[in-house]
């Protein structure tokens, strides 16, 4: 007999409209946790589901859901299904799926949350829909508004749980539940079960069916991710970073960092060096949010920088590295953030940028995740430009493959009387290269690791630059030292500004400048040295004086 080993849509019970629209969608078969909740869901059960990001839960729940619930009015007064979900993106997609899942049955549906004008959103609501998805907070207002009526309701489903009770959502969630019949059928999903939602699935499931799905269950949670961390210090992590993004190559890159301000300053530096960069975080307006997500899913963006809570169970099907900026707090946000890539079967690459102080915090993630993190050298300039290079080739590789360069001919014939092919061949390879790398700028900048590591140990005294091994030094330019650095907040156009101004060199001329913890270094040229440390001797840097003498390490 010829058995499949997987139910079909149709097996699970789908009714044949849902099923044609899911074949539409390129869905051939349910995923794990499809095949396990619509069954007991299109039955009236309660469930308990615990799965990854990236399992498929929307289609688990939103299915058999819509098939029991939506199509009985066109359109409602009181909504039958409620969805709740921890950001307004979320909402937003969520409620794009359940549109489409839903409309070969008719199915109306509502996002609302916060940040959205109430009247359009009491508008929409007024229409009648089958199905609202919100998040808790705006939720709970219109409830006390009256604008939220939930007496008829039939289903309520909360999805990414642990997320929307980490969010400081529990009151919220509570409220809501207290408000809807006690008749109504209930889904619960997320991706850990701590107590706390234990505690909820206690009171408010009946006698759910439970479900427990690994990402991959032959090969553990996170099959398809690269993970590769490189320890730098902080005050390096921008240029690391701009050269592992140069070395990866990223189609999309989500890169999270801590806070708001964090975002928004890392956007900006990316964006300042070139790369199509943007921020997402919850203290941006909706409308930003929405530009920046249309942006992004138009592929407009290379770099998505976000705070966790922005980006929280964002399914977007491109992103193919997921950067830590910082080692995140906790395993489980490490999970949940690179559950953001290696979608649909593809690899997905996370790269953590580990503070020294925070290597031990990698061993935990390595012990929850049970995969080992590499800790990677950092790529050197040399490595990025070889990559560079590899990429210009494989350019160049399919533009032969596509054979539609005949229109240069001319160009290489006229040439060729008069030059080599081979020499031809190159200074053609050399500007297609400037065209596809820049100005093939590896950006010249030392990032020393081993001297991080070194001003860790010795946290509170002043790292004498002999210390530390030497480090290379630029032909025809002698290093400076000058006794500040980020501790007193010096900055490098501090220095550019005293070097230009007090000795009067112009500022093209000045070299590599390197700000440590509690002094700096800069790289002027041999012939001038002398002069502007006799310049700086006399004035002041940021209203005071300063040790200003040649580096000890590098000068002969
Ligand atoms: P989760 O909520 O578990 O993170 P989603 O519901 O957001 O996952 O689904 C992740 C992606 O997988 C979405 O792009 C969705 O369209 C797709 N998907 C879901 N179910 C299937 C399926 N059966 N076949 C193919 N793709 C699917
Ligand atoms: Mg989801």
């Amino acid at each position: 007999m010829n058995t499949p080993v997987t139910a079909s849509f149709s097996d699970l019970g789908l009714a044949a409209a849902i099923v044609e629209s899911l074949t539409a969608l390129g869905y051939e078969e349910p995923t794990p946790i499809q095949q396990a909740a619509i069954p007991p869901l299109l039955a009236g059960r309660d469930i308990l589901g615990q799965a990854a990001t990236g399992t498929g839960k929307t289609a688990a729940f939103a299915l058999p859901l819509l098939q029991r619930l939506s199509p009985d009015a066109p359109a409602p007064s009181q909504p039958a299904i409620l969805v709740l979900v921890p950001t307004r993106e979320l909402a937003m997609q969520v409620a794009e799926a359940f549109h489409k899942y839903g409309r070969a049955i008719g199915a109306m549906v509502v996002p609302i949350y916060g940040g959205q004008a109430f009247d359009q959103q009491i508008r929409a609501l007024r229409r009648g829909v089958h199905v609202v998805v919100a998040t808790p907070g705006r939720a709970l207002d219109h409830l006390r508004r009256k604008t939220l009526d939930l007496t008829a309701l039939k289903a309520v489903v909360l999805d990414e749980a642990d997320e929307m009770l980490d969010m400081g959502f529990a009151e919220e969630i509570e409220g809501i539940l207290d408000a809807v019949p006690p008749t109504r059928q209930a889904a619960l999903f997320s991706a850990t079960l701590p107590p706390r939602i234990a505690a909820i699935a206690e009171r408010h499931l009946s006698d759910p069916a439970r479900i427990q799905i690994a990402r991959e269950p032959s090969t553990g949670k996170l099959p398809s991710v690269r993970q590769t961390a490189y320890v730098v210090a902080r005050a390096h992590k921008v240029a690391a970073l701009g050269r592992i993004l140069d070395l990866e190559a990223p189609t999309l890159a989500l890169i999270f960092c801590r806070t708001r301000t964090e975002v928004d300053a890392l956007a900006e530096t990316l964006a300042s060096r070139g790369y199509r960069a943007e921020a997402l975080h919850g203290g941006m307006t909706q409308e930003q949010r929405d530009r920046v997500m249309k942006k992004t899913r138009t592929g407009g963006v290379d770099l998505l920088v976000a705070t966790d809570v922005a980006a929280r169970g964002l399914d977007i099907e491109q992103i193919s590295h997921v950067v830590n900026f910082n080692v995140p707090d906790s395993p489980a946000t490490y999970v949940h953030r690179i559950g953001r890539t290696g979608r649909a079967g593809r690899e997905g690459v996370a790269i953590t940028l580990a503070e020294p102080r925070e290597h031990r915090m990698l061993r935990n993630i390595e012990q929850l995740t049970r995969r080992k993190v590499e800790v990677a050298q950092l790529p050197t300039v040399l490595d990025v430009r070889a990559r560079r290079l590899e990429i210009t080739r494989a350019t160049l590789r399919e533009t032969i493959l596509a054979g539609e360069s005949d229109g240069f001919r001319v160009v290489v014939e006229s040439l060729a009387d008069e030059f080599d092919l081979m020499d031809i061949a190159m200074a053609s390879v050399q500007i297609a290269h400037g065209a596809l790398a820049g100005d093939d700028g590896a950006d010249g900048v030392e990032i020393p690791i081993a001297v991080a590591a070194a001003e860790r140990s010795r946290p509170d005294r002043e790292r004498a630059p002999r210390a530390s091994k030497p480090r290379g030094r630029t032909t025809g330019m002698t290093r400076i030292y000058v006794g500040a650095g980020r501790k007193q907040n010096l900055r490098p156009t501090d220095l550019v500004g005293a070097i230009t101004n007090e000795a009067r060199v112009d500022a093209r001329s000045i070299g590599t400048i390197e700000i440590s913890e509690r002094f700096s270094l800069v790289e002027v040229p041999d012939d001038l040295v002398d002069g502007v440390i006799r310049a700086l001797r006399g004035g002041t840097i940021k209203g005071k004086k300063l040790t200003v003498r040649r580096d000890m390490a590098t000068s002969r």
